[in-house]
């Protein structure tokens, strides 16, 4: 049957005739253009797909890494970090603290190949996972972040302190040769981070305390700190002072009081050092220790020392007011020598309370007239040339050498009060003690001790040829009006006959 059908399909083609035939044929050209075209439509596609899905990978990645050093960035290390943190672990910050160096000497670009170097150390080269599990992110500058997989809170202090070991060494940018201090604040998890979940929120909630850590290491001089809750108290507290500190002047919570300075040859009183003190409502007596140095992290230290010498010019105006002409000493931070605009504003203070430029000391820890020098020098010989007198505060604690303050345009040098405190039990101490009295003299320096406590010390002291002493054997810094109190007790001497209205002479 089937070649009987086949003959007969064959008869009914050459019956349809050519014109059929070239139809068809048009067709299946047609169709395999179709096809042709439909496959290189997918192909297109397809490439356009993973076009695509290249792009939004290269976004995402953008998204999550450092583009400079190719570790994660802060978003990205919040999501890759919960992975290796799943069975345990710590986060460390690192921060290398040297950026802003490298930046000041070589310049932005050299900036950028020191972190690219000091993240090398950190990841293996361009990804955020080194060999070891740990997982790195660039902060910001040169703050790094990094996990430490199933390291807990007994261990977190020595891996902590063998990942500073790995960026301690030298960095060579340029040719010059770069150390950086490196600080690390660690945090470990465990059972106090139970109700935050997993994930995200919990490598958040570690990179806050690692933070706190770091901030604790800046505070306290240790390279390597673990975080303890204690220290997120104490960061709380800080943020308190930070916040609270403009309006606590406002209200007059923070106040200046007077501490006296007596000559020691003829024990007269001879002025006052003001001492700034902050009544906390909640906190209670704050002392400039604790917020001094919050003050001048913030920058907000200008404005405590404008506070202290507005008040401690209108005292000084109310004592030559009664007759006495006593000095008042202001302790001026390092951005006071920093700020160009100083001395205009200590010479309208001097003017608005009519005070007489040699009643004004300005007290400069030695740290700030050493490692600013540069800026400060011009501040330094402003606040002199309008006659004020410049006091060298807690000498004997830093660098420089009296040879050094020769340079500088001080009058005065204040030996700090733990060689003074010391004298009593020390011999050490009396030989730094009589060593500085006698060098200051040799410079045409005057030369306070404080720190006072003892009569044997003052008669020491003294004996030495010491010129003037503070401590609490004469008094305790007191409030102004206590301070005025304890000024009518004392002894009174008048002027000498003929120089009426002379000024009043007190012994202490
Ligand atoms: P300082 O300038 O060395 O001030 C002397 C400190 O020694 C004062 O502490 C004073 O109360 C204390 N003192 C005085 N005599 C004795 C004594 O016989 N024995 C002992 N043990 N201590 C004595 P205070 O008032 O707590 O001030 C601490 C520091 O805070 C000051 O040290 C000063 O560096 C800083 N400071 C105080 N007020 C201000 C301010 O208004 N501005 C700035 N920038 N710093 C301030
Ligand atoms: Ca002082
Ligand atoms: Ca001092």
């Amino acid at each position: 049957m089937t070649p009987v059908r086949a003959a007969s399909g064959a008869a009914t083609g050459a019956a349809l005739g050519p014109g059929v035939l070239a139809v068809a044929a048009l067709l299946v050209v047609l169709l395999a253009a179709a096809v042709a075209a439909l496959v290189v439509q997918r192909a297109r596609r397809r490439r356009h797909d993973a076009e695509a899905r290249a792009l939004a990978e290269r976004l995402r990645r953008d998204a999550c890494h450092d583009a400079l050093t190719g570790l994660l960035n802060r978003e990205g290390f919040l999501h890759a970090a919960a992975g290796p943190l799943a069975e345990g672990g710590a986060v460390a910050v690192v921060d290398l603290v040297l950026l802003g160096a490298v930046n000041d000497t070589l310049g932005h670009a050299r900036g950028e190949v020191f972190v690219r170097l000091a993240a090398e150390r950190l990841g293996t080269a361009g990804t955020a996972v080194a060999a070891d599990g740990f997982v790195a992110a660039r902060l910001e500058g040169d703050t790094f972040a990094v996990v430490l997989p199933r390291v807990d809170g007994h261990d977190a202090h020595r891996v902590a302190e063998t990942l500073r070991e790995r960026l301690l060494p030298p960095y060579l940018v340029e040719g010059v040769r770069f150390e950086a201090p490196v600080v690390v604040g660690v945090a470990a998890d465990g059972p106090w981070l139970a109700d935050v979940p997993a994930g995200a929120e919990r490598t958040a909630a570690l990179l806050r305390r690692a933070d706190v850590a770091l901030a604790a290491t800046r505070a306290g001089g240790e390279p390597v700190r673990c975080y303890e809750p204690s220290m997120g108290e104490r960061a709380a507290r800080r943020l308190r002072l930070i916040r609270g500190f403009s309006a606590a002047v406002a209200r007059r919570d923070v106040r200046v009081d007077f501490q006296p300075v007596v000559s020691l040859g003829e024990r007269t009183v001879v002025g006052v050092e003001a001492l700034a003190r902050w009544d906390h409502a909640e906190l209670g007596l704050l002392l400039p220790d604790e917020f001094v140095p919050v003050l001048e992290a913030t920058g907000q230290i200008g404005e405590l020392t404008s506070f202290v010498l507005d008040e401690a010019l209108a005292a000084a105006r109310r004592w030559l007011d009664r007759g006495m002409r006593l000095s008042v000493a202001v302790n001026v931070a390092v951005a006071n020598l920093g700020n160009a605009a100083f001395p205009d504003e200590v010479a309208q203070l001097l003017d608005t309370h009519r005070v007489p430029a040699e009643l004004l000391t300005l007290e400069l820890t030695e740290s700030g007239v050493s490692s600013e020098r540069e800026v400060a020098l011009p501040v330094l010989r402003r606040l002199h040339a309008l006659g004020c007198r410049l006091a060298v505060d807690d000498f004997g604690t830093g660098q420089s050498s009296l040879a050094h303050l020769r340079r500088l345009p001080v009058d005065q040098v204040k030996i700090d009060k733990s060689f003074v405190l010391g004298m009593g039990t020390e011999y050490g101490d009396v030989a730094v003690v009589r060593a500085i009295v006698e060098m200051g003299h040799t410079l045409g320096l005057q030369v306070v001790a404080e720190g006072v406590e003892q009569a044997a010390v003052r008669v020491a002291l003294a004996e030495m040829g010491c010129d003037v002493a503070q401590g609490y054997l004469v008094s305790r810094p007191l409030p102004a009006v206590c301070f005025d109190a304890w000024l009518d007790t004392l002894d009174v001497r008048q002027g000498e006959p003929g120089t009426t209205p002379g000024p009043r002479t007190l012994i202490a």
